[in-house]
C-alpha cells in the first residue's frame, strides 16, 4: 500500500506538536496529534500509525514508559518509534534505544533533520523482496514470514533487529564493520552514530537466548554471524549447519 504513511505525534507542547505536524503534511504524511499517554494509546487502539514521533517528557506517564509498553504488546511492538527529547546526552541516548525507539531526536532540531529521520525509519521497514529462510546451525530466519526460531523455538525480534540479523545470516562468517552494518541495515545513517549499532547488536544477542553467541565480536573489525561461535551454543541435538 503507498497511501500517505500515517504519523502519530504524541507532544504535549502545541507549539512543537504544530510544527511537526505542517511539515509532515507538506510533505506527505498524515500527521495525528496527541498531547498526553492517554489520547496516544487512544489513538494506537483506534488505528496503528506506520510511525510514532514521541515526545519524552509528558504529563503522566513518560515517553519513555510509553516506547517500553508499546514495544512490550504484540498489536503495537512493530510501529516504528522515534523519540524526541530535549535530553541530549549519552545515557538518556542508549536508555531511549533500549526502551525500543528506533531512533532519536534531540530538541532543538531541524525539520529537515526530522523529516530525513521519519524516511529513514520508515525505509528501513520496508519489507525485502525475496523470502526464502535462511538457517545456520539450527537458527532459521523467514523473511517472508518475519519469522525467528532457534531450534524450532520461535523468537520474538524488534524490526532493527531483525534486519541485522537478517542482513548478518545473509552474509555468514564475514566479518562487518560498524559502518558497514549502517550502511547496508540502517541504509540512510546520516544522523546514526555507529554506537546505535553497538545497541542493536547487544538487543539482538538478548533476543536470540541460547544462540545469542553466534553474534560475535570481533575486536577492532565490527560483527559476524558464525554457525561456530568461539563460545559454545547451548544446543544439545546438532542442528544442521547450513
Ligand atoms: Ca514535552
Amino acid at each position: 500500500m503507498k497511501t500517505m504513511p500515517a504519523v502519530l505525534v504524541v507532544e504535549d507542547e502545541p507549539s512543537i506538536a504544530e510544527l511537526i505536524a505542517v511539515n509532515l503534511r507538506h510533505n506527505g504524511f498524515r500527521p495525528t496529534w496527541a498531547m498526553d499517554s492517554l489520547s496516544a494509546q487512544r489513538e494506537l487502539d483506534a488505528s496503528l500509525p506506520d510511525l510514532i514521533l514521541l515526545d519524552w517528557m509528558l504529563p503522566g506517564e513518560s515517553g519513555l514508559s510509553l516506547a517500553k509498553r508499546w514495544r512490550a504488546h504484540d498489536r503495537t511492538k512493530d510501529v516504528p518509534i522515534i523519540m524526541l527529547t530535549a535530553r541530549g546526552d549519552e545515557a538518556d541516548r542508549v536508555a531511549g534505544l533500549d526502551a525500543g525507539a528506533d531512533d532519536y531526536i534531540a530538541k532543538p532540531f531541524s525539520t529537515k533533520e526530522l523529516l530525513a529521520r521519519v524516511r529513514a525509519v520508515l525505509r528501513r521497514r520496508l519489507p525485502e523482496p525475496k523470502g526464502e529462510a535462511i538457517v545456520i546451525a539450527g537458527l532459521s530466519l523467514d523473511s517472508s514470514t518475519h519469522r525467528v526460531s532457534f531450534k524450532d523455538q520461535a523468537l520474538r525480534l524488534g524490526p532493527t533487529e531483525f534486519k541485522l540479523l537478517h542482513y548478518l545470516m545473509g552474509h555468514a562468517e564475514r566479518v562487518h564493520s560498524r559502518g558497514q552494518l549502517l550502511d547496508k541495515v540502517w541504509g540512510d545513517h546520516v544522523y546514526i552514530e555507529e554506537r546505535t549499532v553497538d545497541v542493536h547488536v547487544k538487543r539482538l544477542r538478548e533476543a536470540l537466548g541460547a544462540a545469542g553467541a553466534m553474534v560475535e565480536t570481533v575486536r577492532g573489525a565490527g560483527y559476524r554471524i558464525t554457525a561456530k561461535p568461539l563460545v559454545a551454543i547451548d544446543t544439545t541435538d546438532k542442528a544442521g549447519a547450513a
